[in-house]
């Protein structure tokens, strides 16, 4: 400004100077809340098609079958949808790798369908496998927020009824290595728990199961220095950043890895994870909402070795494969249909849905036709567990 001071009033143009600063920090917080312009680093579990990928059989397909159920696959998912959902608010997301099929030089395991792990693919996308490399990366890029996305499994092969949400940190329990990793595993695990499509075994919002990776593992604090210096048991969260990895669900529970076969439900997963990382940052709802649920039968019970259900559950109730779920907006008129897969979990989902009423029609040859009215809200999934009654004739 071209304005001459002088030095009589320079004491209260100071004074004023500090009074605008003062407003614009308090201004400050609030203007660069939400996700915009922070960076989000997201590490979807494992990498490629091998026996250490976490292949397992399912109901219709062998293990090692790559149509069948790979950790490795179903990670990829959901962090594919976290990204998506990131990107729309404004972060800049980084993934250790976008697409499946990627082993670790020299990996003993690999098969023809993996290809070795690069900084850079042939669309320029990295594919990093090798978890002290991820951690080195992470440690130089510095993110904001880091997140690593697995499913559990219980020892003694399959057929337990366990099935609960973890989420683990470096560190002992109770004692985040990077300070702020337990207040963020804290604020995310109820939107991750909210999934009444699975059944919950145990640990809840009121009983969060957020633990120490060291305290978890059995190991002695404060456990095994990587090339950096850091400290702790998962090399992936052997870096500076607040972090933590997410057991979203237990795959060895047979009802809940025919889920996890279902690439949607894969997604609301990362659509939940979305939600957390967004309360932590403060960022704005989502304008949109969501509808995701599951079909099944009213009368008959699944009876298969493949599918071990805890007793008394909704898991009990057999999925209806190839139903048709048509979803009618408040005129009554079609606007979309989902066909639910042959993997029996009966599972369909409907996204980025406007708020408002809309009205689902459930349709199974040989069974009663069902519709209910539902109401979406912005940023919110509305759940939906139809059972239809088989026509006797
Ligand atoms: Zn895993």
């Amino acid at each position: 400004m071209g304005v001459r001071l002088k030095f009589s009033n320079f004491a209260y143009m100071k004074k004023t100077i500090l009074a605008i600063v003062a407003v614009m920090l308090a201004l400050a917080p609030a203007a660069a809340r939400g996700l915009k312009g922070k960076v989000i680093y997201v590490n979807p579990g494992h990498g490629g098609w091998t026996i250490n990928d976490r292949p397992h059989a399912t109901m219709n397909y062998e293990e090692m079958d790559t149509m069948s159920f790979f950790e490795s696959k179903t990670c990829l998912w959901k962090g594919l949808e976290l990204r998506d959902r990131l990107e729309a608010a404004g972060a800049r997301v980084i993934m250790s790798r976008t697409t499946n099929g990627w082993v670790a030089v020299g990996d003993k395991n690999a098969t023809a369908n993996d290809r070795v792990e690069t900084y850079a693919d042939e669309n320029g996308q990295q594919q990093l496998i090798t978890l002290e490399k991820i951690a080195c990366q992470v440690d130089s890029i510095n993110p904001d927020y880091f997140i690593a996305l697995h499913s559990n499994a219980t020892g003694g092969g399959d057929g337990k009824t366990v099935n609960y949400l973890l989420y683990m940190y470096r560190g002992e329990t109770g004692n985040d290595y990077a300070h702020g990793s337990i207040d963020r595993a804290r604020v995310a695990f109820p939107y991750a728990w909210d999934n009444p499509l699975t059944v919950w075994t145990s640990s809840s919002p009121d009983d969060m199961y957020v633990a120490g990776d060291l305290t978890w593992m059995g190991g002695t604090p404060p456990g095994k220095p990587n090339v950096l210096g850091y400290t702790g048991w998962l090399a992936v969260l052997k870096h500076r950043v607040p972090s933590f990895l997410v057991e979203g669900s237990f795959h060895s529970y047979q009802p809940e890895r025919q889920r996890l076969m279902n690439r949607d439900y894969c997604r609301m997963e990362g659509v939940r994870h979305f939600r957390g990382i967004n309360a932590w940052f403060g960022g704005k709802p989502e304008k949109h909402g969501y509808i995701a649920g599951t079909i099944k039968s009213a009368d008959e019970r699944v009876d298969n070795p493949r599918f071990t259900y805890k007793e008394g559950t909704d898991d009990q109730w057999l999925p209806l494969n190839g139903a048709m779920v048509y979803l009618l907006n408040d005129r009554n008129v079609r606007i979309r249909h989902y066909r639910v897969d042959n993997e029996w979990n009966g599972f369909f989902g409907f996204f980025y849905l406007k708020p408002g009423k809309y009205t689902l029609v459930y349709e199974v040859p040989g069974y009663e036709s069902v519709s209910e009215q539902v109401v979406v809200k912005k940023d919110h999934t509305t759940y939906c567990k139809p059972r239809l009654h088989r026509i006797n004739h």
